[in-house]
């Protein structure tokens, strides 16, 4: 299934296992220190991690338009350019009233009375007690294969980096239409209105570089910064690497969305939930507590090949048979996870 856009030597790529995923937002701060604080970006996330089921950020992403009509790759979507209130806003907490002035206040926003904000839907959760759910989903720009960003901007100022296949802005030629913002259906590319520029994640590129801290290549910020290390980093072209055999050989690692048609690098192991079970506890066998139809919603109809060929090889480790893929599914060998350089 792999697809390496025409006049991309190598395509950069991500592996994410949501099954890890602890919302601890590390990689968001990571990110967020390394790129996009102050100067305009106050509000933007490049990496952001959302509750599903949930509205995402920006709130509603997913209903906002953009990417390719299903018609193998014909004409782009029409798509929304969010308003700024969906990015969330400014809440100013009673911090100090709390942890300095002994106030017994609860901590709650003072400024605003928020109906909504980014992991708004984090402690409501989906589905009925006892069976309620929920998981996270970290997002970053996909690097897509067929970037409807990159096809949406008038000035072709969104370009596929020949050696890698990194998507970027290149801020002498933007002029701040945001074509792009619209165009892409991820909503991962942000108007930085002080610069009259728009940006968006860079795959941590100088990190690739080897311009990273010693001086030596680094896997991007977010995913050196996991504690639970749920991403794996390198080329989907690199076949004795693990994102090719998720991704290519077993199958279990998917792209978001599929049918937005924008082809992304990014890939989810999707996640892994017990049965149902009753109110007395009971295991309610066939009954899956995060529902496969809204799983398919977000990953497409593979999702269930996917889960069954991880219950598979769950089944064979507990007869202690091997696998290699839980075996690259627990591996924390950081020369595993970033395989970067080999070409
Ligand atoms: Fe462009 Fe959006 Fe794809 Fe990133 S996710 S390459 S911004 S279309």
């Amino acid at each position: 299934h792999i697809d390496i856009a025409d006049g991309v030597d190598h395509q950069v790529a991500m592996v994410m296992d949501l099954n890890k995923c602890i919302g601890c937002q590390t990689c968001t701060v990571a990110c967020k220190t390394l790129w996009t604080e102050g100067g305009g970006r106050d509000y933007m996330y490049w990496n952001n991690v959302e509750t599903k089921p949930g509205e995402g950020y920006p709130k509603g992403w997913e209903d906002s338009g953009g990417g390719w009509q299903s018609d193998e790759h014909g004409e782009r979507q029409p798509g929304e350019i969010p308003a700024k209130e969906r990015y969330g806003g400014d809440w100013e907490f009673n911090h100090s009233d709390i942890m300095y002035d002994g106030s017994d206040e609860p901590l709650r926003p003072q400024n605003v009375d928020p109906e909504w904000g980014p992991n708004w839907d984090e402690d409501q959760g989906a589905g009925e007690y006892p069976n309620s759910y929920y998981f996270y989903l970290p997002r970053i720009c996909n690097h897509c294969t067929h970037p409807s960003c990159v096809e949406a901007c008038p000035r072709q100022a969104l370009y596929k980096r020949e050696e890698d296949g990194i998507v970027l802005v290149d801020q002498e030629r933007c002029r701040g239409y945001r074509y792009c913002v619209e165009g892409c259906p991820y909503k991962k590319v942000y108007y930085n209105a002080a610069k009259k520029k728009s940006e968006k994640c860079i795959f941590c590129y100088p990190r690739i570089e080897g311009e990273g801290p010693d001086d030596e290549i680094h896997a991007t910020a977010c995913a050196e910064e996991c504690p639970p290390q749920l991403r794996l980093v390198g080329y989907l072209d690199d076949e004795d690497g693990p994102i090719y055999k998720l991704v290519e050989e077993y199958e279990v690692a998917l792209p978001l969305h599929p049918e937005f048609e924008t082809v992304p690098n990014v890939y989810y192991i999707p996640p892994y939930a017990p049965p149902g079970h009753s109110e007395d506890g009971e295991s309610i066998e066939g009954v899956d507590r995060i529902p496969r139809d809204y799983l398919e919603e977000l990953f497409g109809d593979r999702v269930n090949e996917a889960l069954d060929t991880i219950e598979r090889h769950r089944e064979r480790v507990s007869r202690g048979e091997d696998s290699e893929l839980m075996e690259m599914l627990q591996d924390k060998n950081p020369a595993q996870q970033y395989r970067l350089g080999v070409f």
